[in-house]
């Protein structure tokens, strides 16, 4: 039985029962759903595009994923298994040009699912709809004589009480089923009102999503986006404070309530309230920054035939009016003022530096993942068994593993689902026997 019918349960649903077809085994797998029908966690994903995959998902597996030497030691085993070279060929830039070699990409492709990449490796469905990679899913699945029940929202897991005895899933409703092997994929969302006994899970927060920073300075530019370089320090008990993460560009985007953004998504699985985001506007560093201002103000000076060049003049035309205005408010410089040595020094300084406080998550509805859940020291990373339930496997958000944005998270429910999938069957094969 599968608990959750999102990424990793359908993933883990067609691993099964394709184990379990292919070897003529007398054994049901059942698709369990809380919702209607399954997969509506994956059309909302990437717009309704579906970011499915990311070619460089395994080979970054160790340093991008949380909890990432876990995640490569899966996904190396996932390989091994599936008979991988280990020299990825990539993935399919157009249609049919290759065959993907990553067990990922290839049990869609050999599923009939196309890909269309996208800049930084992010993959998405060749049709450029989720629709098409649940579809390919769910016929997947119903070849491999996979049962959806949907609108069944499991309350308790219990393993078995007796030697040989088969686990129990109490329903929300006051009914029971009884399974042979179970994989939990119910997300991040949903572990904290499933009771599994005893599973080591970790509380769950909402990550990958916008920051909520000090209001002051964010107020008055919602909704204006900055390309720039984003990076984040903490504040440490010595004088010298400590960056968290490098500075990496991107399109941020300003809320009222603080930062949002693609960028600030990625920033927000580090940050902690007290830490600092600095938005450096000019990207590049604050010595470069001097001396382009410098030519700056000399070549305006040039063109107006030596006359004052006032702080205004400085950022018209450099950044928006709106960003412009509260720099010069942070600076604690009048626009009309002439822009002396000291006004440009300022104004260098905060635009290479804008610093914002972090307050904590933004909107924790628009975070894309949680951070926590089922203590990946508590499983196996070969088979993704749940140490001391023989039978109790898990998959996709519900361990604690996460990602940055451009599809490593789909990533990770997948790769996780097919292993969890298989193995679960084979344990029910075991006990069938
Ligand atoms: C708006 C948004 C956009 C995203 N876009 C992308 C993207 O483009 N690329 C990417 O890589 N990642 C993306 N993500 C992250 C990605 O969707 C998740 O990492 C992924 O869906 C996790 O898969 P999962 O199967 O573990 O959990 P889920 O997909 O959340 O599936 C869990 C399923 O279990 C069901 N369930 C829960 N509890 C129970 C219960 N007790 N009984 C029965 N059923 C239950 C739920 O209804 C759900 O269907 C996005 C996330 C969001 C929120």
């Amino acid at each position: 039985m599968i608990i959750g019918g999102g990424a990793a349960g359908l993933a883990a649903a067609v691993s099964a029962g394709e184990y379990i077809r292919n070897n003529e085994l007398d054994i049901e797998v059942a698709l369990f759903e809380q919702d209607e029908r399954v997969g509506r966690s994956i059309l909302a994903t990437g717009n309704g595009r579906c970011n499915v995959s990311n070619s460089r998902a395994e080979a970054d597996a160790a340093s991008a994923f949380y909890n990432g030497e876990f995640v490569a030691r899966v996904l190396a085993g996932l390989r091994d298994r599936a008979g991988g070279s280990g020299e990825d060929g990539g993935a399919p830039t157009r249609f049919g040009a290759s065959e993907p070699t990553d067990p990922v990409l290839r049990f869609f492709s050999d599923r009939g699912l196309a890909f269309r990449e996208e800049s930084d490796g992010r993959l998405y469905p060749a049709a450029n709809k989720a629709t098409s990679v649940l579809d390919v899913l769910r016929a997947a699945a119903r070849r491999a004589g996979v049962v959806e029940r949907c609108g069944c929202r499991v309350a308790a897991v219990e393993p078995p009480r007796a030697l040989s005895g088969r686990f129990t899933l109490r329903m929300a409703d006051g009914a029971f089923e009884r399974a042979d092997a179970v994989v939990i994929a119910v997300g991040g969302r949903a572990l904290d009102s499933l009771s599994v006994e005893g599973a080591r899970v970790l509380r769950t927060r909402p990550v990958l999503g916008p920051l909520k920073t000090d209001p002051t300075w964010t107020r008055e530019l919602d909704n204006i986006r900055l390309r720039c370089k984003v990076s984040l320090f903490r504040p440490q008990r010595s004088t010298e404070r400590r960056m968290i993460a490098p500075p990496a560009a991107g399109e941020v985007l300003f809320r009222k309530y603080g930062l949002s953004g693609i960028v600030v998504y990625d920033l927000s699985r580090f940050a902690w309230a007290g830490d600092t985001v600095e938005l450096n506007m000019l990207g590049c560093d604050p010595s470069g920054a001097l001396a382009y201002l410098l030519r700056r103000r000399g070549r305006l000076s040039r063109a107006l035939r030596g006359g004052p060049i006032t702080c205004d003049d400085m950022l018209r035309g450099l950044v928006l009016p709106q960003i412009g205005h509260v720099v010069l408010k942070r600076c604690g410089l009048a626009g009309e003022s002439a822009c002396s040595d000291d006004a440009l020094g300022a104004l260098s300084a905060m635009i290479s530096a804008f610093p914002l406080e972090v307050q904590g998550m933004g909107d924790p509805a628009q975070c894309q993942v949680r951070r926590g859940g089922i203590d990946v020291a508590s499983v196996s990373d070969i088979d993704l068994r749940m140490d001391g339930a023989e039978g109790l496997f898990c998959a996709g958000e519900a361990l604690d593993v996460d990602g940055p944005c451009g599809g490593y998270n789909l990533h990770w429910a997948w790769a996780s689902g097919l292993v969890a999938g298989r193995a679960a069957a084979r344990f029910a094969e075991g006990e069938g026997a």
